[in-house]
């Protein structure tokens, strides 16, 4: 491809050479000899300079042109590379031409020059890519997806692809979309009972809300595996960490127990970390100045030290030790909610922190249980600000054992044959987790609200674009 894009232009050497920039104007200025031009085109956060001289006057062609480029229009400038006397850029463009591609009225853009609310840029989904804000959110999501398969290709693991659509429910129904073929209006008048023989499926069935059960399959075949893509939760929390569909990686190991398990996690959320830190500095820099003070700093310290680890019960003795930071009262049996998760991470760990060994009542049938027979093989990370970033476990291999977890939750045998020859057929030890990959996006930004860090959010009465 002959286009470069304005990061590509940037890099080169400002020796005078012919360049062309396409993208969007970001800024008109106009001082007595000059007219200048800031473009973007996404490649990277900084924009390049394009400077118009009008010292010997400006051909009217060309005044007319720059009379439409007013923010948000598309252009294709053309002019000589050269070195920039102005701060913090290297180069910038001396412009012989400029052509505007597509106008952008002044009056009915929404993009306007002065500083957005994330709220208003939220109901403009479908232009927010255009500021640096979610220009930078993008870049770092694109390099953080293509980071997650960099760190398991590198270790051996198989990519598999789960399916979206399923009729076996994972960790409890309500929580599930239901899709289906079915003429529900006509259904509803007619006032017959549903007939899911004449579903699609034959069978009631379900967006996805793991692809967990179906990656054991191939974990247990092709020992290392992993799953990455879209899951879905029906669940009403209206909350700056909950999506209706989100992204999950979801690793799968055989024969491995909960310690290798949490080495894993820690390795990969290190690994993403650190290949932000590297690969999307000039993003993270913005973040760190305009989104969250510290964030860059937080993130080194991250890899600086070993994760602390704490079981649910001994996390449990310290948050009931400070009961009276909380506005829900912290008990044993208690699924932790984001404020007790947070006090652990920023008050007790000062860092991510592991928590194993949660009550069996409140984790999924799968999990491993413990000798004590109260508590399973499961760990959650937690991390600073907005609490689980992962949720994962060593799973449960031996079938009687299954089969009397299945029973306590009131799951039926029969629902669960496929996933239940794994432990009839060469069972073996394995382990996994889920990690939440706007979580992560929440994490490695600063960014405080999950719909912020995915291009179309999903959420209860949100549908939008
Ligand atoms: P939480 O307690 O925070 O609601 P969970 O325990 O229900 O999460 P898991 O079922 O363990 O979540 O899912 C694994 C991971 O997926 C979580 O650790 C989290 O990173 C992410 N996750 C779960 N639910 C959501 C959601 N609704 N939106 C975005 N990410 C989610
Ligand atoms: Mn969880």
């Amino acid at each position: 491809m002959k286009l470069l894009s304005i990061k590509e232009i940037s890099g080169l050497e400002p020796d005078g050479r012919s360049v062309t920039v396409k993208g969007w104007v970001r800024t008109k200025r106009a001082v007595k000899s000059a007219v200048f031009l800031e473009v973007n085109d996404g490649s990277r956060l900084s924009n390049i300079q394009c400077v118009f001289s009008t010292e010997e006057g400006t051909a009217p062609e060309l005044a007319a042109e720059l009379a439409r480029a007013g923010t948000g229009a598309s252009v294709a400038i053309e002019g000589r590379l050269v070195a920039s006397p102005a701060a913090g850029q290297k180069v910038e463009v001396q412009a012989t031409s400029l052509r505007v591609i597509g106008e952008a009225p002044a009056e009915t853009y929404p993009l306007q020059k002065k500083a957005h609310s994330l709220e208003f840029l939220r109901e403009i989904a479908h232009l927010r890519p255009r500021t640096n804000t979610f220009g930078a959110v993008a870049r770092v999501r694109n390099r953080m997806a293509f980071s997650v398969h960099e760190f398991y290709q590198a270790r051996g693991f198989n990519y598999v692809h789960t399916p979206l659509i399923t009729a076996s429910d994972c960790e409890g129904a309500g929580a599930m979309f239901q899709v289906t073929t079915l003429d529900l209006d006509r259904i509803a008048k007619s006032g017959e009972p549903v007939d899911y023989n004449k579903d699609f499926f034959g069978k009631p069935s379900f967006l996805t809300v793991s692809g967990q059960l179906n990656v054991e399959t191939y974990a247990q075949a092709l020992s290392r595996v992993y799953t990455f893509g879209p899951t879905f939760r029906a669940e009403n929390s209206n909350t700056s960490r909950h999506l209706s569909e989100f992204w999950m990686i979801e690793p799968e190991v055989a024969f491995a127990e909960l310690s290798d398990n949490m080495e894993l996690a820690e390795d990969f959320l290190k690994h993403l970390v650190r290949t932000a830190l590297e690969d999307c500095a000039e993003d993270l820099a913005f973040f760190d100045e305009r989104i969250q003070k510290g964030l860059v700093e937080g993130l080194r310290a991250v890899l600086t030290k070993p994760f602390a680890h704490m079981t649910y019960t001994e996390a449990m003795k310290v948050l009931e030790a400070n009961a009276g930071e909380f506005e829900v009262k912290p008990y044993w049996g208690l699924d932790l909610m984001s404020e007790h998760e947070k006090f652990l991470c920023e008050k007790i760990a000062s860092g991510p922190l592991f928590l194993t060994d949660y009550p069996k009542e409140i984790k999924s049938f799968y999990m491993k249980r413990n000798d004590d027979g109260k508590t399973v093989r499961a760990m959650d990370l937690l991390v600073p600000r907005f609490g689980e970033i992962i949720g994962g476990s060593e799973r449960e291999y031996r079938l009687d054992v299954l089969l009397e977890l299945m029973k306590e939750k009131g799951l039926k045998e029969k629902d669960y044959t496929w996933y239940l020859d794994l432990r009839r057929f060469g069972t073996t030890p394995h382990s996994g987790f889920g990690l939440g990959f706007e979580r992560l996006l929440l994490y490695v930004t600063g960014m405080a609200n999950i719909r912020d860090v995915i291009p179309f959010p999903r959420a209860p009465r949100l549908a939008d674009f």
